[in-house]
């Protein structure tokens, strides 16, 4: 199905895309197009004007500074998982930009657009939880003079599809704190197959005093409306010798944080993706520690 009719106007600067935004009417913003593009097909959105962000130069681009990765909102998947600033500040992003999608999806789909999109089957807004990323929004009130606002991950994404941007807002760019040396982080997904989307995926950053597990972050998605952190299994690993008895007694815990509001569709039930969670926690954490090539 083609998508219905609109206007198509070019944004140079992230100034002109907020003018843009809100002096047409009825109009959505275009990254790389690869969410946005399959709706209007299916005539799930039918915006009046499109305007494309894609050339914003001051959008992209990946720099560490301070112990803080910085990555431009229209940086691709594909450059994320060629940067060895990645690498080296945030083991888990790198390993996780490479696993979505297909090559077409990572050389064209953006950082910006996935999380603004807020699929919960995405993959970056659980790892953007988990990595304590912060997300630089501009044009509050669709003024530009306004400046910048910075909105935490777990209060960025609000819901399935749903996040804290407002009306007339761009997200700029995307902020996460570097990964020290003694800290290990791992994401593991049960993909769907056609798409490799997340049925279920889970995230672990553990902080190590040899192997004594001293601080622990934990978050899920795909099988809820937007990503979960789980203190039960955080507190349950910090503490411990990660081995495999202590590691598959806390990952277990995960279920408690769940909440009932599981997605189930065709191709797996919200039993099975509950069930699946702590499955792909124990696999995440065995990977961090290595403990998964014994
Ligand atoms: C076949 C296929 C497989 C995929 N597999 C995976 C996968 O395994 N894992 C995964 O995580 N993702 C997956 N994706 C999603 C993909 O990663 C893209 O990131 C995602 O489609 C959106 O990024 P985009 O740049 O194309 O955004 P667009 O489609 O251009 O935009 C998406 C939405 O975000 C808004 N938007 C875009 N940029 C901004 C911005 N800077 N500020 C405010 N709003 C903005 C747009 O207005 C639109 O509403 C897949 C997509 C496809 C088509």
């Amino acid at each position: 199905m083609f998508a219905t009719e609109f206007e198509y106007k070019k944004a140079g600067s992230v100034s002109e895309a907020i003018q843009l935004l809100n002096s047409e009417s009825d109009a959505k913003l275009m990254a790389g197009g690869h969410s946005l593009l399959p709706l209007m097909k299916l005539r799930l959105a039918r915006p009046g004007t499109i305007i494309d962000i894609g050339g914003i130069d001051e959008m992209r681009g990946i720099s560490v500074e301070n112990d803080i990765l910085r990555i431009g909102a229209l940086t691709t998947h594909a450059e994320i998982a060629e940067s060895h600033l990645v690498k080296d500040a945030s083991g888990v992003l790198w390993e996780t930009a490479y696993g979505i999608g297909d090559p077409q999806v990572r050389n064209r789909g953006t950082i910006g657009g996935n999380v603004a999109h807020a699929d919960p089957a995405s993959d970056l807004p659980t790892v953007l939880t988990l990595m304590d990323a912060k997300f630089t929004i501009q044009g509050r009130g669709g003024i530009v003079s306004r400046g910048s606002r910075t909105v935490p991950a777990d209060e960025f994404f609000t819901g399935a599809f749903s996040t804290a941007l407002e009306p007339g807002e761009i997200l700029t760019s995307i902020e996460m704190p570097v990964l020290s040396a003694n800290q290990k982080s791992e994401y593991a997904k049960m993909a769907h197959p056609a798409t490799s989307f997340a049925v279920v995926g889970a995230g672990v950053v553990v902080t190590l005093d040899g192997n004594m597990c001293t601080a622990a972050r934990v978050a899920v998605g795909g099988l809820t409306p937007k990503p979960t952190r789980s203190p039960a299994a955080e507190q349950a690993l910090v503490g411990k010798e990660l081995n495999a008895e202590n590691i598959a007694a806390a990952t277990a815990r995960v279920d408690g944080d769940l909440g009932s509001d599981i997605i189930g569709d065709v191709f797996a039930s919200a039993e099975y993706r509950r069930a699946m969670a702590a499955i792909e926690l124990k696999h995440a954490v065995f990977h961090a520690t290595g403990l998964a090539h014994h």
